[in-house]
């Protein structure tokens, strides 16, 4: 089933006088359960779409479709509640909140999308933090974390409400080689349990290799798009 439609769609910055064109007319459809890439040189385009994709703004032109609603008319509000029910985020820089430990970033986020009891959600935030691999760390704040293990936080975060898509840009991008395939294999394993449908951004060579679909964009514009059973196209 098809999740996302992008038909011609166009992002032009206003950067004081002058028009910065990120996206130059993109077509796109991502089926339900892919686990796509994004790549491409810094400013081709990359977190913009992501951003499109994730209701964070709306294109200058052209039409989205998620999950069979077209986003064009549609209101800032019910834009904030398609993401928050819908899509969950995973950002280069973890973004987690500093003074609540692991536990805590996972629980505020399922906090906002169910009304399970305490004793319900707590069991939901422990599964998941152990499905990541953080089991005995549930009580450390993020500055008691690694990269890679805060990195870990941040996708039980974006999985605990079950979205039906993960959005990630350059999650590996602070990260060491090895740390950056485990983080991978992680959203392998997620993408393939829950079905959950992954786009993820990188310029990384070894980490686009575990992608099933390669979609490369350059000056705004998809240049190569390709799907295989595991691609490594650059390998
Ligand atoms: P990438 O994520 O691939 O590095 P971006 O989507 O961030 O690329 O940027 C695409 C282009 O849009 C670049 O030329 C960048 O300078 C420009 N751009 C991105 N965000 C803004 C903004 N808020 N205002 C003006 N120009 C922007
Ligand atoms: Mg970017």
């Amino acid at each position: 089933m098809t999740l996302i439609e992008l038909k011609g769609v166009e992002k032009i910055y206003q950067q004081g006088k002058i028009e910065v064109p990120a996206l130059k007319g993109i077509d796109l459809t991502v089926e339900t359960g892919e686990f796509t890439t994004i790549f491409g040189p810094s400013g081709s385009g990359k977190t913009t779409l992501l951003n499109m994709i994730g209701c964070l703004d709306k294109p200058t032109a052209g039409q989205i479709t998620f999950d069979q609603r077209e986003l064009g008319g549609i209101s800032k509000k019910e834009l904030a509640l398609i993401r928050r029910y819908n899509i969950g985020f995973v950002f280069q820089s973890y973004n987690l909140i500093p003074v609540l430990t692991a536990f805590e970033n996972v629980e505020f986020a399922v906090r906002l999308v169910n009304n399970r009891n305490d004793k319900e959600r707590r069991q939901i935030v422990l599964n998941i933090l152990a499905a990541v691999g953080l089991e005995g760390l549930e009580n450390r704040r993020p500055n008691e974390l690694s990269g890679g293990q805060k990195q870990r936080v941040a996708i039980a975060r974006a999985l605990v409400k079950e979205p039906k898509l993960i959005l990630a840009d350059e999650p590996t991008a602070n990260l060491d080689s090895k740390t950056s395939i485990e983080i991978l294999e992680i959203m392998v394993k997620m993408n393939q349990q829950l079905k959950t449908t992954f786009i993820f951004s990188t310029h990384d060579p070894q980490v686009m290799e575990y992608a099933s679909r390669l979609i490369e964009i350059r000056d705004g514009e998809v240049s190569i798009d390709q799907k295989g059973e595991k691609a490594g196209v650059y390998s």
